[in-house]
């Protein structure tokens, strides 16, 4: 069958999450141009659930996506997505104001409790002075999520075509015409859900750019042997120069929080922000390193705003953006799934997403 009511452009997190709820509702079709649906962004993060990553108009996402990773409904998933880490926020001695921020940024809706740094991690160098613990935090089982996803789609009547492109789309009367190297698909909604390419689908498609940018951020794992333990929190550097986190024994996981714009690619990580990386990891703590084991980079996608874009295009109709998720779209998920589904069918938003005010995330906001 060539005609769907939904196809969905793009197999990672984004596309695999909505596809999952839509497709008891209606017959829908995933196109991913890779041979792996995870091979882009989603593949590629560094796995955790922060509330407050990617600021407040992020964090209602981030917060009802919560229970959904760490309980799931037992036929999405038998066990938990999310295990516990901890994030340590900070700062030299005269960073303060930093911290303060972050306590008033999010005072009434994320525990921030204040605390020596000093204490909590043998081996940080004595000028970190300044700590914000954010005990909530987990770790993220990304391949399972994403894997469940993909299999409650497909139990649910969704076909996923890997290795194929929209090249272009074109409106005809009330429904799509997606042109593949393989012939024509038709659909009545046509949605964007391709990370880094989400401007060059909408242009593809007639559709006006929104300007989402993707941002090159490199990740580094490096052996250390002595690392004191693989329980310890996510340490985050409150000027955003950093984060690592332990990944097993004597392992962590660092980058130097890079933010480079990039054309949408494969990305691959350059040596410059490999060598700042390690440089400002051995300003924070004296653990030796023993080897780069491996490094990584992928492309978080920002909209103007940094806030993500759910909803129908306004210009033209039956074209919906589900993009912008930057680097938080495996942490909003669940909510963003649930939130794209009721704006799509126009059915009532359920909890727990029914209080968050969707209007901050329309495409609307850019005209
Ligand atoms: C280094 C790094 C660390 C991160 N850490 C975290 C984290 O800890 N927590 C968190 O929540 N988020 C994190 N993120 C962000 C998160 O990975 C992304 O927000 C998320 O993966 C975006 O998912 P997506 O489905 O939109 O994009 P993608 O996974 O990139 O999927 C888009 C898909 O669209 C396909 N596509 C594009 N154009 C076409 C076309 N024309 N036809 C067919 N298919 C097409 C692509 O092949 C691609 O597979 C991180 C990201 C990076 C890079």
């Amino acid at each position: 069958m060539n005609r769907f009511d939904i196809v969905i452009v793009g197999g990672g997190i984004a596309g695999a999450s909505l596809g999952a709820e839509l497709a008891s509702k209606a017959s829908v079709l995933i196109l991913e141009r890779e041979d792996s649906a995870g091979y882009h962004s989603t593949g590629r993060s560094v796995a955790f659930w922060e509330e407050t990553y990617g600021g407040r108009m992020v964090q209602p996402l981030t917060t009802a996506s919560g229970p959904l990773l760490r309980s799931p409904d037992a036929d999405f998933s038998a066990h938990t997505f999310l295990s516990p880490r901890q994030t340590l926020h900070i700062g030299r001695a005269g960073e303060e104001a930093a911290r303060e921020r972050l306590m008033e940024e999010f005072a009434g809706r994320v525990e921030l409790d204040p605390v020596d740094p000093l204490q909590l991690v043998p081996g940080l160098r004595p000028q970190w002075t300044v700590g914000l613990l954010e005990p909530a935090v987990c770790d993220i089982d990304v391949a399972a999520l994403h894997e469940a996803y993909l299999r409650q789609f497909r139990a649910r009547g969704g076909q996923l075509r890997l290795g194929l492109s929209l090249e272009s789309a074109s409106r005809s009367g009330s429904s799509w015409r997606i042109h593949t190297r393989e012939g024509v698909i038709e659909c009545g909604v046509l949605v964007n859900a391709a990370g880094a390419w989400a401007d060059d689908v909408a242009s593809r498609s007639g559709i006006a750019r929104i300007g989402i940018t993707p941002l090159r951020r490199t990740v580094v794992q490096l052996r250390v042997p002595d690392l004191p333990s693989a329980d310890l929190p996510l340490i985050m550097d409150l000027s955003s120069r950093f984060y690592f986190k332990p990944e097993g024994e004597g392992r962590v996981w660092l980058t130097p929080h890079d933010e480079e714009p990039s054309l949408p690619c494969d990305a691959a990580p350059e040596e410059l922000a490999v060598a700042e990386a390690i440089a400002r990891f051995q300003d924070v703590v004296d653990w030796r390193i023993e080897a780069v084991e491996r490094k990584w980079a992928g492309l978080r996608s920002f909209a103007p705003d940094r806030a993500p874009v759910f909803g129908f295009d306004e210009a033209v109709p039956g074209f919906f953006w589900f993009a912008g998720q930057g680097g938080f779209g495996i942490q909003t998920a669940p909510a963003a799934a649930l939130l794209g589904m009721s704006l799509l069918t126009g059915d009532a938003a359920v909890a727990p997403v029914a209080g968050i005010d969707v209007r901050a995330y329309s495409p609307k906001r850019f005209n």
